[in-house]
Formats: C-alpha cells, sequence, structure tokens
C-alpha cells in the first residue's frame, strides 16, 4: 500500500531533533511522499531539513500564510513569483484566509495575489481556511475558469456536506486530516462520508491537528495511515482500494510522475 500524506510540514523546528527518525517511521507506515507547503519566504529559504528526508520522496510548496502575516513582504510576492518560475513542479501554498488571526484585510490582498499567480504560471493551490470559506469561495470564482483543471485542494477541510459540495463543484479536492478521528466532528464526518473518494486526499498538518487520542502531542506523518483507516470506515471501502484512489488523485492534483 502506497500513502501520501498530502501536508505536513516537515521542515518546521518541532522536527529539527529528530526528523530522521519521524521520516523513518513515516516509511515504515507506507507513507511514500510528503507534501510539503511552505509559510513564509524566510522558511522557504532554509532548506538543510531536506537532508534528513532521504526514506520519502517530497513534493514542495511555497506561499505566504496568514499565520506568517506580520513577516511577509510586499517583495516577497516578487521572491514568490521568482521561485514558480525556477521550479515548474512547484505547487502554491500554504495560503487562504484566517478570520482567527489578525489583518484581515492584509489577508485578502496577499491571497488575491497569490490567487493571480496560480493563474499566470499554471499552479495547483492549496488553501488553508479557518471561519473563510465563503470569502475564499467569493474570491475563486470569478477566475475558477483561468486556473488549472485541477485547481487546488481545501485542506483540512471541515464543515458540512453543504460546504463540501460546493468546492467539489469548482473541481477542488479536501483534504481530510485528523478532524475525522474525533466523534464531536460529526458534520465534518458526515459530509466526507458522502463525497465522491475522487475529491479527497489524505493529510496529517504535523507537527498539528494531533489524532484524537494523541491530543497535546506533536503529530507526525506516520499518522496518515491511521487517518487512511477511519476515512475507509467512512466511506466503507476496503484501506488498500482507498490508498489507491488517494494516491490517483494526489497524483491528479499535484502532477508528479511516481
Ligand atoms: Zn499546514
Amino acid at each position: 500500500m502506497k500513502l501520501i500524506d498530502s501536508h505536513c510540514h516537515i521542515n518546521f523546528d518541532a522536527f529539527d531533533h529528530d526528523r530522521v527518525a519521524v521520516v523513518q517511521r513515516a516509511a515504515r507506515a507506507g507513507i511514500h511522499t510528503l507534501v510539503v507547503p511552505g509559510v513564509s519566504r524566510k522558511l522557504s529559504q532554509s532548506t538543510e531539513w531536506q537532508n534528513d528526508c532521504g526514506a520519502v520522496s517530497i513534493i514542495q510548496g511555497f506561499g505566504l500564510h496568514p499565520y506568517f502575516i506580520n513577516q511577509h513582504q510586499d517583495t516577497d510576492l516578487d521572491w514568490l513569483a521568482t521561485t514558480l518560475q525556477g521550479d515548474p513542479a512547484a505547487f502554491i501554498g500554504e495560503v487562504g484566509l484566517d478570520s482567527t488571526v489578525d489583518h484581515y484585510e492584509r489577508q485578502l490582498v496577499l491571497f488575491s495575489e497569490q490567487l493571480q499567480l496560480a493563474i499566470e504560471y499554471q499552479r495547483p493551490l492549496v488553501l488553508h481556511h479557518r471561519r473563510s470559506q465563503a470569502d475564499l469561495l467569493r474570491l475563486i470564482k470569478p477566475v475558477r475558469s483561468r486556473l488549472p483543471v485541477v485547481p487546488g485542494v481545501l485542506h483540512a477541510f471541515s464543515g458540512s456536506f453543504a460546504q463540501a459540495k460546493e468546492w467539489v463543484a469548482l473541481g477542488f479536492m479536501l483534504g481530510v486530516g485528523g478532524t475525522i478521528t474525533y466523534q464531536r466532528a460529526q458534520k465534518t464526518r458526515r459530509a466526507l462520508a458522502q463525497i465522491p473518494i475522487e475529491f479527497l486526499l489524505l493529510e496529517t498538518d504535523a507537527p498539528d491537528m494531533p489524532l484524537f487520542g494523541y491530543q497535546g502531542q506533536r503529530n507526525e506523518p506516520a499518522q496518515a495511515a491511521q487517518v487512511l483507516l477511519e476515512l475507509s470506515e467512512l466511506q466503507q471501502l476496503p484501506p488498500a482500494m482507498l490508498a489507491d484512489i488517494i494516491w490517483d488523485n494526489t497524483q491528479r492534483l499535484f502532477r508528479f510522475n511516481q
């Protein structure tokens, strides 16, 4: 079974002291590839972490994340454009809107600019949302036809079936992570049980979003295997079959050859 963690921050300093071991645990759990989004220019410019990841393949993205809004300069958008130009395999992300952190107006500006880069360079988007799905949809819908055929993924989907359907109607994938392991997340679990599997990706968001039973601990990519088991119960499909379909979905989105 070949799994892929479609969203993890293995480059974060939470993994600096034992990254090799974390990556090896992931490989042993069947995780073949890690998708690593970028969150800021500064973090993207340190690349030493890649030396620790020999046990897996890496797909990398670049973006200006709303959590780091105070760090982003206008010139970082030029850096992002140059980086995309130089790396045809790079996706745009993690970008988006988060109404629980500061400077929402500035977030809107930066997101709109990065949406334009997705059009200009024809790259998929990895979207962060928190109480912002309506605003993201409002900005994306008018330009949808100019985005790539598979335009992106709404990472760490949580919400209703109606919300999930809106994204799927635009061709977006939904990132399925640890949220579904919590019984209290009934609305999200019901939504993801009904969405066609062709639109689902597996993810951890490690080091964040620990699974049920691991609250307060650092999350890690190996846990994607647990998320798969939970999703296979929700979708009532055998894990191996689900894993194959999710692999294809991820490949369709990020257009990699593995
Ligand atoms: Zn993330």
